[in-house]
């Protein structure tokens, strides 16, 4: 089979499409044949070596297609079925797994970092990293759901918790996890703010659903805007994913007891916060990575009835693996960047 093979950390010429040995699959497993394989931020970083990697690896940690062949202690599919693929094998027995925070799971195999991916033609995995799509949704669109809606259904519902009548400040409304808080946050009932650092790219979050618009690159004090926009109040919760000089300018945005969820950095890890600041409003800054299963699995349903749409931005056929991660890397996209083997 092809496969986008990465044999080394480094740019985006790095990936090389090769021919490779289909994989083997076991009682367990289930052998899924690719229709679509999403590109995410995640695998730029693993690209780029800034994650344990097993070399030499196929990447990619999401992708749908049509089952092949299933293993014979597979119960729960069959040969032909149009399946998602969850990005980690989890173990099941740590305390982690045990107590429903699997995206923290001590023994996780990441595909398209510590074992095979999806950009390529044929995936390998337990049956526990498949949900099952029904014939309304796309395989782009099935591709799609578990990095970006899934970590936009965890940040919004399992940690800022966010209530109707609410206030969110969505950062990089652009970006894929951004497009999908967007649509998260209306349906949960929420107003929503979304900041940008070009007008085209809010000009979509509008049509997206975003009630009020902030450029925060050609506005450096958009925290100030925002506190216009909110009568001066702030908002209750924040999603950021930008980090450097933006985060503390976010914090300022939060009205008293606002919470604001971190997921990224993409301008610097380090920051400067004003902690009088921070504790005289009772704020609440929050951490994650990753995202349980179960959060896939809810958000998944809404996506299957049409109650959430993935974006898709472009499609590139597999062999073009490195023009997409360039195309990335210069934050062209609006939602998700596809590849198709
Ligand atoms: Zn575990």
């Amino acid at each position: 089979m092809k496969a986008i093979v990465l044999h080394n950390k480094g740019n985006a010429d790095q990936l090389k499409f090769e021919e490779v040995e289909t994989p083997k699959i076991n009682d367990d497993k289930v052998l899924v044949k690719l229709k679509a394989a999403s590109v995410n931020h995640l695998d730029v970083w693993v690209r780029m070596g800034h994650f344990p990697v097993s070399y030499p690896v196929i990447l990619g940690c999401e992708g749908a297609g049509d089952i092949a062949e299933v293993g014979k202690n597979v119960q729960d599919f069959k040969k032909g079925d149009k399946v998602v693929v969850l990005p980690s094998i989890t173990c099941g027995q740590c305390e982690y797994c045990l107590t429903g925070n699997d995206n923290l799971c001590k023994n996780a195999k990441r595909l398209g970092m510590t074992v095979n991916g999806c950009y390529s033609e044929y995936v390998k995995v337990p049956q526990q990293n498949l949900l099952l799509m029904n014939d309304k949704i796309s395989y782009e669109e099935a591709a799609s759901v578990p990095v970006t809606f899934g970590t936009a259904w965890r940040v919004l519902m399992s940690l800022a918790k966010i209530k109707p009548g609410e206030t969110v400040l969505i950062q990089a409304a652009g970006s894929g996890v951004g497009t999908a808080a967007i649509q998260i946050a209306k349906l949960a009932g929420v107003k929503v703010i979304a900041s940008a650092g070009s007008d085209e790219k809010l000009d979509r979050a509008k049509e997206l659903g975003a009630d009020l618009l902030v450029n925060y690159y050609r506005n450096q004090n958009f925290d100030e805007e925002v506190k216009y926009l909110t009568n001066g109040n702030g908002v209750d919760a924040v999603i950021e994913q930008i980090g450097g000089n933006i985060l503390p300018r976010a914090l300022n945005c939060l009205k008293k007891g606002g919470r604001l969820v971190t997921l990224g950095t993409t301008a610097g890890n380090k920051i400067e916060i004003d902690v009088q600041h921070f504790y005289r409003n009772n704020l609440t800054m929050l951490g994650t990575s990753g995202i349980t299963q179960k959060e896939i699995r809810d958000v998944f349903e809404l996506v299957k009835n049409g109650k959430l749409k993935p974006v898709i931005d472009r499609t590139f056929s597999l062999k073009d693996a490195s023009l997409a991660h360039k195309y990335m890397e210069e934050r062209k996209n609006f939602g998700k960047i596809i590849l198709k083997p």
